[in-house]
C-alpha cells in the first residue's frame, strides 16, 4: 500500500496542489466581501449598520440606534418624567430580543419606543391644624377646650405630586376660647401698661399711680425685665399685678411653634426669677391669639387679657387726645391699654393723672386684672 502512494502521488506535488487551491479560494472571498468572521452587517429601522462580530442587542442601545424608552405619565396622560418609562423593544423577525442576544449578519432589526408607564400613587398622611373658635365678647379669655389636630390622607402621584384624592381620617377639633367681661355692672376699670419696664417712664407711671393710690397691671417684656430688675421689684412691691408680654415682644402669628414656646416660657422665667413671683396674666403682642399660644399659656396657668379701650398712646398723640379717648370709651369693667415702655412715653405719663381723676369723679374705682377677674 505504501509503495502505491509513493509511486503515484509524490508528497511534494500534493502540498503544491493544496497551496494553489487555498490561494484561489481566498481571492474569491476577498472579491465578494468577508462574511461574518469579524463583523455583522444589519439594518436597524431600515438604516444599514455595521457592528463587530459578537455584538448584542445592548450594543444597539449603546450606539443610540434605537427608539427611545417610554415616559412616566400622570393619571391624565401628561408626561412628568421623560425616558423613565419601559425600555425600548428590539424586534427581530417578530420576536423580541433580550439585551444579551447576539446579532447575526443580515439581521433586519425593528425598534419600538418603550411603552409609557403611569406613575405610582403614594400615600401621605398630613396633620389638619387646629383653628381657634371664639365664643362671646370681652377683654378676658379663658380656654374652654384645647382642640386637637386632625389627620388627612392624600393620595398623589409619586413624581407629579398631583393630589388624586383627599380623605379626612380624623376631623380636627377647634380650640374653643371664651371671651368675657367679668363686670357685673359695677364701675370698675383696670389700667394696663405694656412693653416695659422702661427707664424714666415706668418710674413716672408708678409715681402717678402711687400718688392717686391706684393699682394697675404691667405686661412686661422679658428682655426688659432682665435689664431693669429694680423697676420690676418696685412694680411688685407697690402692689401691681404682673403680666407676661413675651421675652422679646414677638408677634406670634408668624413664629414657629418652637419660637412661640420659647417666647412665652422665657418671658415667664424672666419675671419669676426677677420678681420672685409668677406672672398670672399673658397678653400676646398685637393681641394675636393662635392655637399654639392658647396651648402654651394654659400650660403655665396664665390667663389671657386683651383690652376694651385703646387710646393708641404709642403713636404719641397729644395728651388731650389720650385723655379724651380713654374717658369717652370707658364703661364698667373696662380694660385700658397704655404703654410705659417701647419708646418715648411722656404724653402717656402726662395723660395718666387727668384720666384717673376724671374717672374717679365719674364714680369709678381702679382694680388690677386679678381683682377684676377674681
Ligand atoms: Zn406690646
Amino acid at each position: 500500500m505504501s509503495s502505491y502512494r509513493v509511486d503515484h502521488v509524490p508528497e511534494h506535488r500534493l502540498s503544491h496542489l493544496h497551496l494553489v487551491t487555498a490561494t484561489v479560494l481566498l481571492a474569491a472571498l476577498v472579491a465578494v466581501g468577508i462574511p461574518s468572521f469579524s463583523r455583522v452587517d444589519i439594518t436597524v429601522d431600515g438604516e444599514s449598520r455595521t457592528l463587530a462580530n459578537g455584538a448584542t442587542a445592548t450594543d444597539l442601545i449603546k450606539r443610540g440606534w434605537v427608539a427611545p424608552s417610554g415616559d412616566i405619565l400622570d393619571t391624565e396622560g401628561v408626561v412628568v418624567v421623560q425616558g423613565r418609562g419601559a425600555s425600548v423593544r428590539i424586534m427581530r423577525g417578530g420576536a423580541r430580543l433580550r439585551p444579551q442576544d447576539r446579532l447575526a449578519d443580515g439581521d433586519r432589526i425593528i425598534t419600538l419606543k418603550g411603552p409609557d408607564i403611569v406613575e405610582t400613587e403614594v400615600t401621605e398622611d398630613l396633620p389638619i391644624p387646629i383653628r381657634v373658635e371664639f365664643q362671646g365678647k370681652g377683654p378676658l379669655m379663658a380656654l374652654v377646650s384645647p382642640g386637637s389636630v386632625g389627620i388627612e390622607r392624600q393620595v398623589k402621584g409619586e413624581y407629579s405630586g398631583r393630589v388624586e384624592t383627599t380623605t379626612v381620617l380624623l376631623e380636627a377639633q377647634p380650640m374653643v376660647i371664651k371671651r368675657f367681661s367679668p363686670s357685673n355692672g359695677s364701675k370698675v376699670v383696670a389700667l394696663t401698661f405694656d412693653d416695659g419696664p422702661w427707664p424714666r417712664y415706668t418710674e413716672e407711671v408708678l409715681a402717678v399711680l402711687a400718688k392717686e393710690q391706684v393699682k394697675a397691671t404691667f405686661f412686661m417684656v422679658g428682655r426688659q425685665v432682665y435689664r431693669y430688675p429694680t423697676l420690676v421689684k418696685r412694680i411688685r412691691d407697690e402692689g401691681h399685678a404682673l403680666g407676661n408680654h413675651t421675652q422679646g415682644h414677638a408677634y406670634l402669628s408668624k413664629a414657629t411653634p418652637e419660637a412661640v414656646r420659647a417666647q412665652i416660657a422665657d418671658g415667664q422665667t424672666a419675671i419669676q426669677k426677677t420678681a420672685g413671683v409668677k406672672a398670672g396674666w399673658f397678653r400676646p403682642p398685637g393681641g394675636i391669639m393662635t392655637p399654639i399660644v392658647g396651648r402654651e399659656v394654659s400650660r403655665y396657668g396664665l390667663r389671657v387679657a386683651m383690652w376694651t379701650v385703646d387710646p393708641q398712646d404709642w403713636r404719641r398723640p397729644p395728651v388731650t387726645a389720650i385723655v379724651q379717648r380713654v374717658i369717652t370709651s370707658v364703661k364698667p369693667g373696662a380694660v385700658v391699654l397704655m404703654h410705659d415702655g417701647g419708646g418715648e412715653r411722656a404724653n402717656t405719663v402726662e395723660a395718666l393723672g387727668p384720666i384717673i381723676r376724671e374717672l374717679k369723679k365719674q364714680g369709678y374705682t381702679f382694680v388690677t386684672l386679678d381683682e377684676l377677674a377674681h
